[in-house]
């Protein structure tokens, strides 16, 4: 198992590491098997969420006895500041630890959420708090939007940033770990299987290997999982553009789902609609429930969807087949305020 330093935090972590989704929903001995088998091979880092009901109590006891040679993680999606010291509290008593080695706000998905957190009665103060105290060694923030990130960044200490690092996902590739790195700030890549639509564990991983994340969090229900995670960890290799290109169509073929592949061949659209921006935020919209993210974007959108004209060029000259026309029908709708009587009228009439 490749062990990364965690950017300065003076964490080493190995890079495959285990999230908490799946612990939720299994057995106390499932996880224990998993959490034994995935010891055995070297993993370390293991992350969770408030959110994910028992999980952490499951995790805190699995590693039990083994406290100082693993990463424990967790997150609060409470924005209040006393209501993210209780989840603390709550935290450190579920993992059975006195301390937690990392502590982040979870999916902040707007700039009014960083506002919020950020403001003086704010999630953020009980995090930097407890750390001062000694309860919570770094801090961390989760978003989807690297402006999200590198706001946060610009206003407070963050020790660990967790973005989406996937074939489809490839912004925190192209610009924002940089930024991280730069600035020490340890890089914890999460959904590296697509949200889930990845159809094979191998090319999803060694894409995202390949972009070197200081560290990746998947979740695995079984050992069947778990082995072939670790089997592609340790086998290694590179991923090529045809092998990712082929991953991303057989993942759309069998998950219904569209993903534009942003690359530099789309046409320019007769009506100036900016198509490849338009697609990625309802991407968001879809994949991730960015809703109000992606409205809010749509909202400044200068032309936007009511312009097209259904002229199809986009579809024809898109080297990957996209349904251009189908998606933006539908964004169309939904990216309208959510209480604006037209898209309510228009998903009664489509029966949406
Ligand atoms: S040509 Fe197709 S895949 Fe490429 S950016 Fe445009 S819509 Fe996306
Ligand atoms: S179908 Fe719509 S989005 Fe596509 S090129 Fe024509 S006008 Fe532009």
């Amino acid at each position: 198992m490749q062990v990364n330093k965690l950017g300065d935090t003076g964490l080493e972590a190995s890079r495959l590491g285990l999230g908490g989704i799946p612990f939720q929903y299994i057995t106390q001995k499932e996880t224990d098997e998993i959490i034994g088998a995935a010891r055995e091979r070297g993993v370390n880092l293991f992350y969770t969420s408030r959110m994910y009901r028992d999980s952490e109590n499951k995790i805190g006891l699995a590693v039990k006895g083994e406290r100082d040679q693993v990463i424990l993680g967790t997150s609060t999606h409470k924005r209040k500041k006393t209501e993210a010291l209780k989840e603390i509290r709550d935290s450190l008593a579920n993992f059975g630890s006195d301390y937690i080695d990392i502590y982040s706000l979870h999916n902040v998905l707007t700039l009014g959420v960083l506002r919020e957190i950020m403001s003086p009665g704010g999630a953020y103060s009980a995090l930097d708090e407890m750390r001062n105290a000694g309860y919570v060694k770094q801090v961390g923030i989760s978003a989807h939007q690297p402006e999200t990130i590198l706001r946060a960044l610009e206003e407070a200490a963050f020790d660990v940033v967790e973005f989406p690092l996937n074939m489809v996902d490839r912004e925190a590739a192209d610009g924002l770990m940089q930024e991280l790195q730069a600035r020490g700030i340890g890089f914890v890549s999460i959904k590296p299987m697509m949200f889930g639509y990845a159809t094979a564990a191998s090319p999803a991983l060694r894409y995202v290997f390949s972009r070197k994340p200081d560290a990746t969090i998947v979740g695995v229900y079984n050992m069947d999982e778990l082995n072939e995670n670790l089997d592609v960890e340790a086998g290694g290799g590179d991923i090529s553009e045809e092998e990712m290109l082929a991953a991303i169509a057989e993942s759309e073929r069998k998950c219904f789902k569209v993903f534009c592949r942003r690359c530099e061949t789309c046409v320019e659209c007769p009506q100036g609609i900016d198509i490849r921006t338009v697609l990625r935020w309802y991407e968001y919209f879809d994949r991730y429930h960015s809703w109000d993210w992606a409205r809010e974007r749509y909202s400044g959108l200068r032309p936007n969807l009511e312009a097209c004209d259904n002229c199809g060029v986009c579809e024809r000259e898109c080297p990957h087949h996209l349904p251009i026309k189908r998606e933006f029908a539908r964004a169309k709708v939904d990216l309208l305020p959510r209480r604006s009587a037209k898209r309510l009228l228009q998903k009664k009439l489509l029966g949406r």
